[in-house]
């Protein structure tokens, strides 16, 4: 499995630090992958709606997905 800057997770995975509610356990903590930090939020990437969200993210993952 791909190791990159922290993340251990094939794309389309759900990520093992996501809570119920869909929120980071590690947000705020010293142990969550720069990466994940970086991040900066956009517009385009979070739309008015967690459903346009989804969507950008959806889009965005099999634009970057591996060929097979
Ligand atoms: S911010 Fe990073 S560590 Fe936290 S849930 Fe998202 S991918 Fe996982």
């Amino acid at each position: 499995m791909p190791v990159i800057n922290g993340i251990s997770k094939p794309a389309g995975v759900r990520c093992v630090q996501l809570d119920e509610q869909d929120r980071c356990k590690l947000f705020g903590r010293p142990e969550r992958p720069a990466v994940c930090g970086s991040l900066k939020p956009d517009p385009d990437m979070c739309g008015s709606s967690r459903e346009q969200a989804m969507r950008w993210l959806g889009a965005t993952e099999a634009l970057t997905a591996p060929a097979c």
